[in-house]
């Protein structure tokens, strides 16, 4: 492996075999440089989405896949009189995106020899990264909101990670487990929304469809947007096979739309305090990898697209009366793509991708408020 660390920020490099989630010198993101950019090795004899290891910044399992991690479906849709496709990562093993990005960090965390992480969720990315963490051997320990519903952690304690509950803010709560990691030497933070190898993992969600499209790029994906993993996931997925770029477009909710408001004006990506939504996956006011997202939102190709909350709703009961049942912040691409599509922004024959994050048995209480 020949790939290192990069600070976004200052000139801060260093290498594989460092135990980093942030720039030691100035506390910016990291990136990882180094990798091969062309997507021309697919290792056909691993399954899912180890196939592309060899563009991964870890070795793989030696044999199969963790979970069955990869492999998604890509399904025709007719939304609005228009067909696209749908990239059900809702059925990755915990019901999430997130999967692609646990599976590959808790991999490489693995490999270079940590015992114990700690992450800081009250979601999805808490389920998943317990889930990956039992499965490949690592004690996981997950702060959370106080304020958190239990419901949303049954998935991670049943996976035996440890939940600890911090009073405070959700920055309290963050810096509450950068703490503890940096007061245990075995231990390290494993964090979806800093960590540059979760990113790495997300963008085989891109690789899998330029290959579904036997070997073409669409013209354009709607991903919805919060932390920006499936957004600069998308982006560097995409740039890797060689194709026409996309389009891409990142999808947030009006209550919380941090992005959208830069991409506007133009702008370096500002605090944005979230307003009630059904879309809680996006409600993430400052999204620590800011300057990778911005560096996307320069590209003439990239955009951003704020949803109100009844857009949201009917493109969500148009989704599961289809059969496709997403939670609410997994609809948001969809959502997004009809807004483009009532402006004149698409052409009703691109060929059009969007994103679905997550699973609707995620929220059946949220869901069933609904359909009331
Ligand atoms: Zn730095």
């Amino acid at each position: 492996m020949t790939w290192h660390f990069r600070c976004a920020t200052c000139d801060f490099t260093g290498d594989s075999a460092q135990i980093l989630w942030r720039c030691p010198n100035c506390g910016g993101e990291l990136l990882i440089e180094g990798l091969p950019e062309l997507l021309e090795s697919v290792d056909q004899s691993r399954p899912g989405l180890w196939r592309y290891r060899l563009l991964l910044p870890v070795q793989g399992p030696d044999t199969g896949s963790i979970l069955g991690e990869g492999d998604t479906p890509l399904v025709p849709f007719e939304i609005d009189n228009v067909r696209i496709h749908l990239k059900v990562d809702s059925q990755l093993p915990t019901g999430s995106f997130k999967d692609r990005g646990a599976a590959v960090l808790c991999q490489y965390l693995k490999e270079i020899g940590v015992r114990r992480i700690i992450v800081d969720s009250s979601g999805n990315a808490a389920a998943s990264m317990a889930a990956y963490a039992a499965a490949t051997g690592l004690e996981c320990t997950v702060f959370v909101p106080a304020t958190a519903s239990p419901g949303k952690l049954v998935q991670a304690r049943a996976s035996g990670a440890t939940v600890i509950p911090i009073e405070g803010s959700r920055d309290d709560v963050a810096t509450a487990a950068q703490t503890a990691a940096d007061e245990d030497q075995s231990a390290s933070y494993a964090s979806h929304n800093w960590h540059p190898v979760f990113v790495e993992g997300v963008k085989t969600w891109a690789f899998e469809v330029h290959e579904q499209l036997g070997g073409r790029n669409p013209d354009r994906v709607f991903a919805p947007a919060g932390g920006g993993s499936s957004f600069v996931g998308a982006w560097r997925g995409f740039s890797a096979t060689g194709s026409r770029l996309p389009g891409i477009i990142a999808a947030q909710p009006e209550a919380c739309a941090p992005i959208v408001r830069a991409w506007k004006e133009q702008a370096p990506i500002r605090r944005m305090e979230a307003g009630p939504t059904i879309a809680e996956g996006t409600k993430i006011a400052e999204p620590p990898r800011a300057r990778q997202i911005a560096r996307v939102l320069e590209h003439p190709a990239a955009g951003a697209i704020a949803v109100d909350e009844e857009l949201l709703i009917s493109t969500l009961k148009q989704l599961w009366a289809g059969g496709i049942y997403c939670e609410p912040t997994g609809a948001l691409g969809v959502a997004a793509f009809r807004i483009a599509l009532s402006r004149n922004e698409v052409d009703p024959d691109e060929l059009i991708v969007a994103h679905i994050t997550g699973h609707g048995l995620k929220s059946t209480a949220a869901i069933n408020d609904l359909l009331e």
